[in-house]
C-alpha cells in the first residue's frame, strides 16, 4: 500500500516536471480581458512569460468601433468569396464555437490577385466589431490563412430574424464540452450558406488589425460586409447555451482608417 503510494506520489512529480519543461499557454477568459496582456506563463523567463503582451502593448488591436475610424473611399481591391461545400470538424473551442475546415478543403477568400485559404469560421456573442452605440447579437468570423502564415478574416454581423439552416447543423453537432471535437461526422457544410446575398463587385470595409483572442497577434487584415445575416432568437440562445459574452471590447483606434470602394 505504502509503495503504490509512493508511486503514485512520484508519477505525480514526473508528470509536473514534465509539463513545467514545456512553455504553457495561460489559461485565459473573457471576464478578465483587461489584463490578458498580464497573464503569465511562469515556466518562461522574460519577456517570453508575457506571451499575451501585444493584447496590451499593441497599436493595432481589434476589434474596434468601426465609427470612430476614419473612412477612406478609395480604390481597393477586388474581393472573391471562393467557398464550397465541406466534410468539416464541428469544435468547441473553450471560448466559441467553431467550424474547421477539413485538410484538403480548397475554398478560399480571393483579394486582387492574393488567395487566402479557408481553416476555420466561428462565432462571438454579441458582436465585437460595434458601429458607435449598436452592437449586433453575434458576429461570424471567417479564417484564412495564407502559406506565408499572413492571416485575413471576414467579418458578418448577425441580427435575429428568419433562422439559417447551416447555423442550426453547426449548433446542433458542436460536442457541448470545453476542448470537444466532432470528427469524421460525413456532415456537409457550405459556408458560403451563412454569407449575407452578395452584390457583384463585393462591397466590403478593410483595416489592418489583429486577433480578438489571446495572443493578440497583430498583421492580421480585416474584411467587414455592410450586410447582416439572421439567426432565429431560439439560434442565439442556443449558441448562448455554449458561451455568452465571448467578445472582445473595441480597442482604440490609433489612427487607422477603413479603406472601402463605396
Ligand atoms: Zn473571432
Amino acid at each position: 500500500m505504502k509503495r503504490k503510494l509512493l508511486n503514485n506520489l512520484f508519477a505525480a512529480v514526473i508528470i509536473s516536471c514534465a509539463t513545467s519543461a514545456f512553455s504553457e499557454t495561460p489559461h485565459w477568459d473573457h471576464g478578465e480581458q483587461a489584463t490578458w496582456w498580464s497573464l503569465q506563463d511562469t515556466s518562461q523567463t522574460p519577456p517570453l512569460s508575457f506571451p499575451f503582451a501585444e493584447c496590451g502593448v499593441g497599436q493595432h488591436q481589434s476589434p474596434v468601433d468601426l465609427a470612430s475610424a476614419k473612412i477612406d473611399q478609395t480604390q481597393v481591391n477586388p474581393m472573391e468569396i471562393l467557398y464550397s461545400i465541406d466534410t468539416p470538424d464541428f469544435f468547441n473551442t473553450g471560448h466559441a464555437v467553431q467550424v474547421n475546415t477539413s485538410t484538403h478543403y480548397t475554398g478560399k477568400l480571393k483579394i486582387g490577385e492574393e488567395s487566402f485559404p479557408l481553416t476555420q469560421f466561428h462565432f462571438h456573442e454579441p458582436s465585437e466589431h460595434v458601429v458607435g452605440a449598436t452592437t449586433f447579437p453575434a458576429e461570424l468570423h471567417y479564417v484564412h490563412v495564407k502559406s506565408d502564415g499572413r492571416l485575413a478574416v471576414l467579418a458578418v454581423a448577425i441580427n435575429v430574424g428568419e433562422e439559417n439552416a447551416t447555423f442550426q447543423t453547426i449548433l446542433d453537432n458542436t460536442p457541448p464540452d470545453s476542448g470537444g471535437k466532432k470528427q469524421n461526422s460525413g456532415l456537409q457544410i457550405d459556408p458560403a450558406a451563412l454569407l449575407p446575398k452578395l452584390e457583384q463587385p463585393i462591397k466590403y470595409y478593410t483595416l489592418a488589425g489583429s486577433l480578438t483572442t489571446p495572443p493578440c497577434s497583430e498583421g492580421v487584415q480585416w474584411y467587414i460586409l455592410p450586410q447582416v445575416i439572421t439567426i432565429s432568437d431560439a439560434q442565439l440562445t442556443q449558441l448562448k447555451s455554449f458561451y455568452t459574452n465571448n467578445n472582445r471590447l473595441p480597442q482604440n483606434i490609433n489612427g487607422r482608417s477603413i479603406l472601402t470602394a463605396q
